[in-house]
Parts: C-alpha cells; structure tokens; sequence
C-alpha cells in the first residue's frame, strides 16, 4: 500500500449529523486531538428532515445547512469534502479514498443509510426515476421541473416527498403504496384513512393495495406501471425504504447484527478496537421493546455520534437505546405514532382508546392496563406524557376506561412537555407544541 499522505488521530468517515456531532463531542473532550472527517457529498452538513421543505419551496437551499465550510476550520476540524473512503485497513490503521492515504489511530464509521431502489423492476435504470436522501436529489428534483409524479411508497419520506412535489409545482402527483394503507408500519387502517384523506385533500390521488411493476418511456420515464394501470408521468420518486451503509466496514471484519446495521456497544464500540461507529449504520436497542433496531431517525444518530466521539477520546457516556416516533406533517396537520399498531398485537388481546376533539384524533392502544401503543392526527396534545408513560411501562389505574381517564391518571412533570422535541431535526418550518 502507498505510504500515507494524511495522518489524524481520530478518521470520521461521513458528515451527516452522527459524523458532525462525534467530532464536536470528542473536540470538547479533547482539544489537542487530530480529528479529520471524510465527506462522500462535496457539501456541509446539512438537515435531512427539511429536504422536502426545501423540494416544496418552504425554505431556502442555504436554511437546510446545519454547518458552514469554514465552521470546520473554527472548530479545528480538517475535512476532506466530495472524498469517498474506498477501502478500510483497520489491522494497519489506514483508510484508503481515490486521492489519500490516511493513517490514523482511531476510527469512527457513521456512512449512514442508501435509499433502496428495487433494481429488478423493468426501466429502474431509465432517465426520471430519482430518489430524495441528499441535497443533491433534491437539487435534481427541482431541476427536472416534472409535471406529473408517481411516488412509490407512502412512508414518511413518500408522503413527505409526495406533498413537496405537489407544492413544488408538480401538476399531477399520484402515490402508490403496496399495502392497504398509508404509514402501514406506524398507523392502524383507521389513523391511516384519516391521513390518506387530508393528502386527498391537497390533490394528491392516493392508490393503496398497488404496486410499481414496470416503469416504461423511450429514453426516459413516460410511464408507471401498476398492476391495475399505466399512469402517465416524467418523474417516478422512490420513496420504498433506506438500508443501513455497512459494506466498508464488514470488509473490514466488523460484525453485523441481526437487523443488518453494525454492532454496537452501548458506547458505540464496533467487536474491532478503536473503531466505532453511530448513526443510521448501526443497530440499536429500542428503549420500549428492548429489541434490536433500525431506528433511522435524526435524534438517535446525533445521540450515537456524540456517545460515539466522546468515547473515541476517551470518556464513557453510554447511549441510553433509541425511540422510535414517527413524526410527519401533511400541510399543518401533524401525525404522530409510537409503539405497537394492530398489526404489531394480533392474535393478543388488547383495547383501542380513541377521542375526536378539536379536530384532533388520538389513538391509544392498551394491553394488560399499559399503554402499548399511540397515533394521532391533528393534535400532539398529551403527546409527550403519552410516550413517557409507555417507556415506563407503568399500568394505569384499573378505573381508566376512556382517554379522559387515561389522561387524567396520568401525572405529568413539568419538564415532559418538550419530551418529543427532539423527534423534530432542525431546519424544519413548522413548530410543535407537544
Ligand atoms: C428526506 C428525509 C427526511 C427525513 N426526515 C426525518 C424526520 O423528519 N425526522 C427524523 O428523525 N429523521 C428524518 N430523516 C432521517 C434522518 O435524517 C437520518 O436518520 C439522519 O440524517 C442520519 O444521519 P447519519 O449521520 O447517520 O447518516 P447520513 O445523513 O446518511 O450521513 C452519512 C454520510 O456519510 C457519507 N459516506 C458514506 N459512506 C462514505 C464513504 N465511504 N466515504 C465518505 N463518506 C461516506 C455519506 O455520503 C453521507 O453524507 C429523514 C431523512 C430523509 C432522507
């Protein structure tokens, strides 16, 4: 191998918020420390959450950044932007891109997550088809100026994607989703119609039940495919999941878990020493089942960057598991959800609280007396002490038969009520009472 042409004491490959947060921990930590961060976008970090803000014309390109390039220099951390690590020689401490050699002595991975695009279907690879994870695929999104979109996969980011497109300009915007309804992993059908029916109501078509088979056009996207009809388009956006990055570092001889993102110690120690890694890329532990995760959301990375910095120089502050809380807005209405939906409890016995008020609905799901579960539509009230009261398992009185009574039982700290802030990344328009 050539002889390094870079040398650091702590290599941090990726610049999202888990890389940028492991360097401003261990920095604090450790002032004399080298650290250099290795970027695969030539940009500052910047909130991923409020891309579809940005795609929708909300806010500015510049407002979407979370970090200056001169930020780094002030903070006394080298960068090496628009650089892909290529290779890991952890036995050898030295990290290989098309341009350096870095030596170094300690390693922290946080490469994050690849938008999954199904490469089988017929015409993926045609001009039109485009995904919506970087700035610049929004960039490319805006750029193309489409008239007419399919959106493939109504989670989060497809029905934020879907929204955006609309506002954007897009004139016709029809999403397909595979299952019978919106959000199917976090929504019960009822939560899930209510939601479906305010994107209606923004003149989106929504199709459940339907897949993208085939996307079709002579050198590029004419039309999508479904197994019930051609719908004319120039854009398809596919919105049907992100997966862990972890192919560099398991050639390095890390391990993986079960769900496929790395292994992790609750410091962020991958099984290789010196070498950790945060982020979307790993797997964590739910804090309200306890099992293995991919929780894929901005506070757990950002939490796991810094656990992960901090202990790469030296100091312990273990990560206490992540949360994972689907927060999403459609216009102004905000839709929230944790826990377990009906799907998640069949076959066991457990009891559905639901309250409409103020044009507000709230969903709990209850087993044993416990809250196992919660959706909301247009309202976030009680949100907070809701999730509390979940992560701690505690039973409610038996006389709690209704929400009012739950929500009455329930003894709310001062403090709780900016639990869920931080399920909001920054950058994002719209500010939540919770
Ligand atoms: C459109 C969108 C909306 C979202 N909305 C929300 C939301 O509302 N709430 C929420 O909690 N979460 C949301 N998320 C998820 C959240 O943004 C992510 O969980 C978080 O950004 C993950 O941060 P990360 O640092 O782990 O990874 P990433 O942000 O993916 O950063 C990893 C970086 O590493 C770089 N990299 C990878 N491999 C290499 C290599 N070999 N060499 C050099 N660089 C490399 C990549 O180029 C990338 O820049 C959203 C995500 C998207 C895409």
């Amino acid at each position: 191998m050539a002889k390094p042409n870079r040398e650091t004491d702590l290599l941090i490959i990726g610049n999202g918020v888990a890389g940028i947060r492991a360097a401003a921990a261990a920095r604090r930590e450790d002032p004399a420390l080298r650290i250099l961060i290795v970027s695969g976008e030539s940009c500052p970090a910047y909130a991923a959450g409020a891309l579809p803000d940005y795609l929708a014309g909300h806010i500015p390109r510049e407002e979407i950044f979370i970090r200056r390039a001169e930020d780094y220099e002030k903070d006394g951390v080298g960068v090496l932007f628009g650089e892909e690590v290529l290779e890991i020689r952890h036995g050898e401490k030295k990290a290989v891109t098309e341009k350096h050699v870095i030596a170094y002595d300690r390693l922290i991975y946080a490469a994050g997550s690849f938008p999954i695009l199904p490469r089988r279907i017929e015409g993926i690879g045609l001009p039109g088809n485009r995904v919506m994870k970087t700035v610049a695929d929004v960039d490319g999104l805006l750029a193309q100026k489409a008239s007419s979109a399919v959106v493939v996969g109504s989670g989060a980011i497809g029905l934020e994607g879907a929204l955006a497109l609309k506002e954007s300009g897009c004139e016709r915007v029809t999403l397909v989703e595979l299952m019978d309804r919106v959000i199917p992993k976090s929504l019960d059908r009822d939560t899930a119609a209510l939601v479906a029916a305010e994107v209606e109501k923004r003149g989106i078509r929504v199709l459940t039940g339907e897949s993208v088979n085939a996307v079709k056009g002579e050198g590029k996207v004419a039309f999508a495919e479904t197994n019930h009809e051609k719908i004319p388009c120039d854009l398809v956006l596919w919105a049907v999941g992100v997966r862990p990055r972890v192919e560099l570092a398991a050639d390095a001889g890390v391990a993986l878990g079960e769900t496929g993102g790395i292994l992790v110690d609750d410091c962020m120690a991958t099984n290789l020493p010196d070498f950790y890694a945060a982020g979307d890329c790993t797997e964590s532990t739910d804090r309200l089942t306890q099992k293995p995760v991919l929780n894929l959301l901005w506070e757990a990375a950002a939490r796991q960057g810094e656990t992960a910095g901090l202990a790469a120089a030296g100091r312990r502050k273990p990560f206490p598991g992540s949360l994972a809380v689907l927060l999403t807005y459609v216009g102004e209405t905000p839709v929230l959800a944790f826990g377990a939906t009906e799907d998640d409890l069949e076959g066991r016995r457990y009891r559905v609280a639901e309250r409409s008020a103020g044009g507000g609905y709230t969903r709990l799901l209850l087993r044993r007396n416990r809250l196992v579960g919660a959706q909301m539509v247009g309202t976030l009230e009680f949100a907070g002490p809701l999730l509390a009261l979940m992560e701690k398992g505690a039973a409610l009185p038996a006389a709690a038969g209704d929400i009012g009574d739950i929500r009455r039982n329930i003894v709310i700290p001062h403090q709780l009520s900016s639990y869920l802030r931080e399920f909001r990344p920054p950058g994002r328009k719209r500010k939540e009472t919770l």
